[in-house]
């Protein structure tokens, strides 16, 4: 069965599209830590990260600087960290989050609970 990544990718769910191209997927994370917090999948469907091959993982690396740089520029944060954790979905992400201080991307803490209007206005501007 697709896994609620690939679905996503394949439109079947909505999300809040930041990017694509012919090989990865950024989209912005239902339950974000920080406004701009972004998820960048590949569009093969793998489990573990380092199942990837190494040309995927490197091309997928690359594609998240990309938008790191985006975020950057909308948040005005000092940093994005780039997280790799999570048992949740077995599709390989990245998590992608504006960060000013290491309490930032504590996953243990409160989400923000954004409106649907908020999360177009960021993927927007992360369009950009
Ligand atoms: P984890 O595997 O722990 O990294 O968790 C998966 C992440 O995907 C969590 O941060 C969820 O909030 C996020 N997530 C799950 N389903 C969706 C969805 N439909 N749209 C956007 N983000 C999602």
């Amino acid at each position: 069965m697709a896994t609620i990544f690939s679905r996503i990718i394949a439109g079947e769910i909505p999300c809040y599209k930041v990017a694509e191209n012919d090989r990865y997927f950024a989209f912005l994370d239902i339950n974000p830590l920080a406004k701009g917090h972004t998820l960048v999948v590949p569009k093969c469907e793998t489990d573990y990260i380092f199942d990837l091959d190494d040309d995927t993982l490197a091309g997928m690396t690359i594609f998240a600087k990309q938008i790191a740089a985006k975020i950057k520029e909308f948040s005005g944060c000092k940093k994005v960290a780039m997280v790799v954790l999570g048992l949740e979905v077995p599709h390989a992400h990245i998590h992608l989050i504006p960060m000013n201080t290491e309490n930032d991307v504590d996953f243990r803490k409160e989400k923000l609970k954004l409106t649907p209007e908020e999360f177009v206005e960021i993927a927007a501007a992360l369009n950009r």
